[in-house]
């Protein structure tokens, strides 16, 4: 029988085993898993280095909600202080919230049986935010106003020089078409900043990551995850949208996503219209050919990233 935290391939490979086949067919899930962790390794190295995220004796904060990104977040950063080339430290922190139903018991269980030091922070914040906010209303602005205060101060508590967070890709992209819609900003979720208190460092090792491949690492691992409706908070709906616009444009035109986030690591504020960014009012011919320079007419038209055909416009 299959259990929902076990993925069907992973499960169904024993049942299959007298199948003819099976040796070939499990061979094939071994090899796929394989692939899968090496690349989560790979995303997240890469996404170490490229932006500085670990330094020689970081003591760093992964705070772990119960959820398939912060478990996979820790189990894959357990996996790079294995191989890292600097020595830092790994300690997994917990707020237990108080939620109607958090089973209190699972997350030290399976840290201690881990072996990664860890701590778990007991602050009622949820009678506080059902008290404050009329029923019906959304929690989530003030209830994570309150977690991050408490992190913040646990980190001071435990030295902490890093606080890693374990949002992924798929977030990232998310955040940033929210800010462009509903914030008229072109702003996204950095993978390393300054906290908003000023006192901390905030980081994101799963910056790269896509999120099904979070899911199935998940799936695969058995995290005992703790589900995230404990408040009975209505979700975050705007969010919701944006994700599911993502996902329905990946569907309709594959690689859009990867095309998306390799945006944001490519800007060109001189093709964009912040006055605070390109200094519009000092340019002057150089008489230099530049392929950065105006076209004057349309655009050329794009490849779309992995469309079968090569040329064609890229559609909305
Ligand atoms: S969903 Fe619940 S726990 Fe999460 S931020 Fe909103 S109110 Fe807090």
């Amino acid at each position: 029988m299959n259990s929902p935290w076990i993925a069907p391939e992973i499960a169904d490979a024993d049942a299959a085993a007298s199948a003819p086949g099976a040796a070939a067919r499990a061979l094939k899930i071994e090899r796929e898993t394989h692939k899968l962790e090496k690349r989560l390794c790979r995303q997240v190295g890469q996404a170490i280095m490229d932006f500085g995220m670990i330094e020689e004796g970081d003591r760093v904060m992964v705070c772990v909600s119960g959820g398939k990104d912060s478990y996979g977040m820790l189990d894959i950063l357990l996996k790079m202080q294995q191989r890292a080339p600097v020595n830092f430290e790994l300690i997994a922190v917990n707020l237990d919230q108080k939620q109607p139903g958090f089973p209190d018991h699972v997350l030290p269980a399976y840290l201690k049986q881990l072996g990664v030091p860890f701590h778990i922070e007991t602050q009622d914040t949820y009678s506080i935010v059902k008290k404050v906010i009329p029923e019906g209303k959304t929690m989530c602005s003030l209830c994570s106003r309150l977690r991050r205060g408490i992190l913040y101060r646990v980190a001071d508590e435990l030295k902490i020089t890093k606080i890693a967070l374990g949002h992924h890709r798929d977030d990232m992209l998310q955040t940033f078409f929210l800010n462009m819609f509903f914030g008229g900003k072109l702003k996204g979720m950095p993978p390393k900043l300054v906290s908003d208190d000023g006192g901390h460092i905030v980081i994101r090792p799963l910056a790269s990551v896509a999120e099904k491949d979070l899911t199935r690492w998940a799936a695969h691992r058995a995290f005992p995850i703790i589900p995230c409706t404990l408040c009975g908070s209505q979700e975050n709906l705007q969010r919701k949208q944006i994700g599911n616009m993502l996902r329905d444009w990946e569907k309709q035109y594959p690689g859009r996503i990867e095309s998306m986030f390799t945006a944001l690591q490519n800007v060109v504020p001189s093709h964009l219209m912040d006055t605070k960014r390109h200094d519009f009012q000092n340019i002057r011919t150089t008489g230099v050919p530049d392929p950065e320079g105006d076209t004057a007419f349309d655009a050329p038209e794009l490849p779309a990233p992995s469309a079968p055909g090569g040329m064609q416009l890229v559609q909305l």
